[in-house]
Protein backbone atom coordinates (compact mmCIF):
# COMPACT_ATOMS: atom_id res chain seq x y z
CA UNK A 1 0.00 0.00 0.00
CA UNK A 2 1.19 3.43 -0.71
CA UNK A 3 0.27 6.66 1.55
CA UNK A 4 0.37 10.48 0.81
CA UNK A 5 0.82 12.06 4.01
CA UNK A 6 0.28 15.92 4.03
CA UNK A 7 0.40 18.18 6.94
CA UNK A 8 -0.44 22.18 8.12
CA UNK A 9 -2.63 22.81 4.93
CA UNK A 10 -3.58 26.08 6.74
CA UNK A 11 -6.84 26.57 4.40
CA UNK A 12 -5.04 26.86 1.29
CA UNK A 13 -7.26 25.04 -1.31
CA UNK A 14 -5.25 25.65 -4.15
CA UNK A 15 -2.19 23.83 -2.53
CA UNK A 16 -3.99 21.06 -1.38
CA UNK A 17 -5.97 20.51 -4.40
CA UNK A 18 -2.72 20.61 -6.29
CA UNK A 19 -1.40 17.87 -4.24
CA UNK A 20 -4.44 15.52 -4.56
CA UNK A 21 -4.16 15.81 -8.35
CA UNK A 22 -0.71 14.44 -7.63
CA UNK A 23 -1.41 11.77 -5.26
CA UNK A 24 -4.30 10.37 -7.47
CA UNK A 25 -2.61 10.72 -10.83
CA UNK A 26 0.30 8.32 -8.83
CA UNK A 27 -2.65 6.04 -8.10
CA UNK A 28 -1.42 6.65 -4.33
CA UNK A 29 -3.73 4.45 -1.54
CA UNK A 30 -4.68 6.42 1.23
CA UNK A 31 -4.03 9.73 2.55
CA UNK A 32 -3.11 10.99 6.29
CA UNK A 33 -3.44 14.70 7.67
CA UNK A 34 -1.63 15.65 10.77
CA UNK A 35 -3.17 18.58 11.37
CA UNK A 36 -3.92 22.21 11.48
CA UNK A 37 -6.50 21.73 8.53
CA UNK A 38 -7.35 25.55 8.81
CA UNK A 39 -5.69 28.90 9.66
CA UNK A 40 -3.51 31.54 7.73
CA UNK A 41 -5.32 30.69 4.68
CA UNK A 42 -8.85 31.79 2.63
CA UNK A 43 -10.93 28.53 2.38
CA UNK A 44 -11.27 26.43 5.60
CA UNK A 45 -14.75 25.06 4.61
CA UNK A 46 -13.46 23.70 1.39
CA UNK A 47 -10.07 22.36 2.66
CA UNK A 48 -11.94 20.74 5.44
CA UNK A 49 -14.71 19.35 3.45
CA UNK A 50 -11.95 18.00 1.18
CA UNK A 51 -10.06 16.44 3.74
CA UNK A 52 -13.17 14.79 5.98
CA UNK A 53 -14.30 13.56 2.67
CA UNK A 54 -10.66 11.94 1.43
CA UNK A 55 -8.24 11.27 4.33
CA UNK A 56 -8.26 8.01 6.64
CA UNK A 57 -6.63 9.71 9.54
CA UNK A 58 -6.80 13.30 10.11
CA UNK A 59 -5.24 15.08 13.07
CA UNK A 60 -6.24 18.16 15.11
CA UNK A 61 -3.34 20.58 15.04
CA UNK A 62 -3.13 23.56 17.52
CA UNK A 63 -4.95 26.11 14.58
CA UNK A 64 -8.02 23.83 14.43
CA UNK A 65 -8.50 23.71 17.90
CA UNK A 66 -8.63 27.29 18.28
CA UNK A 67 -10.87 28.05 15.73
CA UNK A 68 -13.08 25.64 17.22
CA UNK A 69 -12.59 27.05 20.84
CA UNK A 70 -11.20 23.60 22.09
CA UNK A 71 -8.22 26.27 23.06
CA UNK A 72 -8.54 29.70 24.07
CA UNK A 73 -7.66 31.88 21.07
CA UNK A 74 -5.40 34.26 23.95
CA UNK A 75 -2.72 31.52 23.06
CA UNK A 76 -2.46 33.06 19.68
CA UNK A 77 -0.65 36.48 18.69
CA UNK A 78 -0.48 38.88 15.90
CA UNK A 79 -1.45 37.18 12.46
CA UNK A 80 -2.46 34.22 13.66
CA UNK A 81 -4.76 35.78 16.49
CA UNK A 82 -6.30 37.67 13.46
CA UNK A 83 -6.34 34.80 11.05
CA UNK A 84 -8.46 32.68 13.75
CA UNK A 85 -10.50 35.05 14.40
CA UNK A 86 -11.73 35.48 10.75
CA UNK A 87 -11.64 32.05 10.62
CA UNK A 88 -13.82 31.24 13.28
CA UNK A 89 -16.33 33.81 11.53
CA UNK A 90 -16.22 31.99 7.55
CA UNK A 91 -16.27 28.60 9.36
CA UNK A 92 -19.45 26.38 8.75
CA UNK A 93 -21.01 24.29 10.52
CA UNK A 94 -19.98 20.55 8.89
CA UNK A 95 -16.43 22.15 8.92
CA UNK A 96 -16.75 23.21 12.34
CA UNK A 97 -17.78 19.27 13.65
CA UNK A 98 -15.24 17.85 11.56
CA UNK A 99 -12.78 19.66 13.04
CA UNK A 100 -14.54 18.94 16.58
CA UNK A 101 -14.20 15.25 15.87
CA UNK A 102 -10.69 15.28 15.75
CA UNK A 103 -7.67 14.27 18.18
CA UNK A 104 -3.45 15.23 17.92
CA UNK A 105 -2.44 12.24 17.55
CA UNK A 106 -3.07 8.67 16.24
CA UNK A 107 -2.22 5.41 16.05
CA UNK A 108 -1.48 2.99 12.29
CA UNK A 109 0.03 -0.26 12.15
CA UNK A 110 3.93 0.31 12.22
CA UNK A 111 3.83 4.05 13.01
CA UNK A 112 2.58 7.19 15.53
CA UNK A 113 0.98 10.21 13.94
CA UNK A 114 1.57 13.61 15.68
CA UNK A 115 0.66 17.10 15.05
CA UNK A 116 3.76 18.51 17.43
CA UNK A 117 5.43 15.59 18.87
CA UNK A 118 5.06 12.70 21.56
CA UNK A 119 6.14 15.16 24.85
CA UNK A 120 2.88 17.74 23.62
CA UNK A 121 0.84 16.57 20.69
CA UNK A 122 -0.61 19.91 20.05
CA UNK A 123 2.57 22.46 20.55
CA UNK A 124 6.06 20.52 20.81
CA UNK A 125 7.91 21.37 17.74
CA UNK A 126 10.43 18.15 16.59
CA UNK A 127 13.01 20.45 15.15
CA UNK A 128 16.59 19.44 16.62
CA UNK A 129 18.06 15.88 17.58
CA UNK A 130 17.16 16.41 21.18
CA UNK A 131 13.68 16.92 20.31
CA UNK A 132 13.31 14.10 18.26
CA UNK A 133 15.11 11.98 20.93
CA UNK A 134 12.46 12.63 23.55
CA UNK A 135 9.36 11.58 20.68
CA UNK A 136 11.96 8.47 20.14
CA UNK A 137 11.86 7.51 23.46
CA UNK A 138 7.78 8.36 24.33
CA UNK A 139 6.89 6.01 21.35
CA UNK A 140 7.52 2.16 20.30
CA UNK A 141 6.62 2.14 16.26
CA UNK A 142 9.44 1.87 14.08
CA UNK A 143 7.55 5.07 12.12
CA UNK A 144 7.15 8.61 13.99
CA UNK A 145 5.31 10.98 11.88
CA UNK A 146 5.15 14.75 12.79
CA UNK A 147 3.93 18.45 11.50
CA UNK A 148 3.51 21.80 12.94
CA UNK A 149 7.52 23.43 12.02
CA UNK A 150 6.03 23.56 8.34
CA UNK A 151 9.49 22.46 7.17
CA UNK A 152 10.31 18.83 5.74
CA UNK A 153 12.43 16.72 8.61
CA UNK A 154 14.11 13.35 8.66
CA UNK A 155 15.14 12.01 12.29
CA UNK A 156 16.76 8.26 13.15
CA UNK A 157 18.35 7.41 16.42
CA UNK A 158 22.20 8.01 16.34
CA UNK A 159 22.24 10.12 13.17
CA UNK A 160 21.90 13.78 12.62
CA UNK A 161 18.85 14.74 11.50
CA UNK A 162 18.31 17.07 8.08
CA UNK A 163 16.16 18.81 6.12
CA UNK A 164 14.51 17.23 3.31
CA UNK A 165 14.56 18.61 -0.10
CA UNK A 166 12.26 17.15 -2.57
CA UNK A 167 12.69 13.54 -3.98
CA UNK A 168 15.13 12.93 -0.95
CA UNK A 169 14.18 8.90 -0.09
CA UNK A 170 14.12 7.40 3.07
CA UNK A 171 14.67 3.65 3.86
CA UNK A 172 11.89 2.64 6.45
CA UNK A 173 11.78 -0.88 8.24
CA UNK A 174 15.64 -0.43 9.42
CA UNK A 175 16.32 1.71 11.60
CA UNK A 176 13.60 3.84 13.29
CA UNK A 177 12.74 7.07 11.41
CA UNK A 178 10.39 10.03 12.27
CA UNK A 179 9.33 12.72 9.05
CA UNK A 180 7.99 15.71 8.93
CA UNK A 181 6.75 16.11 5.50
CA UNK A 182 6.82 19.80 5.20
CA UNK A 183 3.45 22.04 4.94
CA UNK A 184 0.87 21.89 2.00
CA UNK A 185 -0.33 25.44 2.73
CA UNK A 186 2.25 27.64 4.30
CA UNK A 187 6.08 26.27 3.59
CA UNK A 188 8.37 27.82 5.70
CA UNK A 189 11.68 26.30 4.48
CA UNK A 190 12.39 28.42 1.39
CA UNK A 191 10.45 26.39 -1.19
CA UNK A 192 7.39 27.85 -2.09
CA UNK A 193 6.12 24.53 -3.60
CA UNK A 194 3.45 22.43 -1.48
CA UNK A 195 5.32 19.97 0.50
CA UNK A 196 3.89 16.06 1.12
CA UNK A 197 5.74 12.93 1.89
CA UNK A 198 4.78 9.44 -0.08
CA UNK A 199 5.02 6.09 1.93
CA UNK A 200 5.57 3.03 0.09
CA UNK A 201 5.38 -0.53 2.40
CA UNK A 202 5.81 -2.21 -0.02
CA UNK A 203 9.27 -1.04 -0.98
CA UNK A 204 9.70 0.22 2.53
CA UNK A 205 11.02 3.50 1.39
CA UNK A 206 9.34 6.81 2.06
CA UNK A 207 9.88 9.85 -0.17
CA UNK A 208 9.84 13.63 0.24
CA UNK A 209 7.54 15.18 -2.41
CA UNK A 210 7.01 19.09 -3.59
CA UNK A 211 4.08 20.13 -5.91
CA UNK A 212 3.73 23.56 -7.52
CA UNK A 213 0.62 25.35 -7.37
CA UNK A 214 -0.73 28.89 -7.87
CA UNK A 215 0.56 31.09 -5.22
CA UNK A 216 -1.03 33.84 -7.22
CA UNK A 217 -4.70 32.45 -6.82
CA UNK A 218 -4.54 31.88 -3.21
CA UNK A 219 -2.86 35.14 -2.57
CA UNK A 220 -5.39 37.38 -4.39
CA UNK A 221 -8.60 34.77 -1.89
CA UNK A 222 -6.39 36.33 1.02
CA UNK A 223 -6.67 39.58 0.31
CA UNK A 224 -9.92 39.60 -1.14
CA UNK A 225 -11.23 38.44 2.48
CA UNK A 226 -8.96 41.09 4.02
CA UNK A 227 -6.49 38.76 5.78
CA UNK A 228 -3.21 39.66 6.78
CA UNK A 229 -1.01 41.06 4.07
CA UNK A 230 2.49 39.21 5.69
CA UNK A 231 0.51 35.94 5.90
CA UNK A 232 -0.19 36.12 1.68
CA UNK A 233 3.24 37.81 0.92
CA UNK A 234 5.39 34.88 2.34
CA UNK A 235 3.63 32.20 0.33
CA UNK A 236 5.78 32.93 -2.46
CA UNK A 237 9.12 32.49 -0.19
CA UNK A 238 8.22 29.67 1.16
CA UNK A 239 8.98 31.31 4.49
ZN1 LIG B 1 0.67 24.76 11.14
Amino acid sequence: MRIAVVSDVHSNLHALEAVLAEVDAAGIDELWCLGDVVGYGPRPNECAALLQERTAICLAGNHDLVVTGQISLATFAGEAAAAASWTKQALGDEARAFLESLAPKAAAPGAELFHGSARDPVWDYVLSDESAHWTFLATSEPLILVGHSHISLRFSPGERGATADAGTTVELGGARQLLNPGSVGQPRDGDPRAAWLEIDNESHRATFRRTEYSVERTQSEMREAGLPEVLAERLEHGI
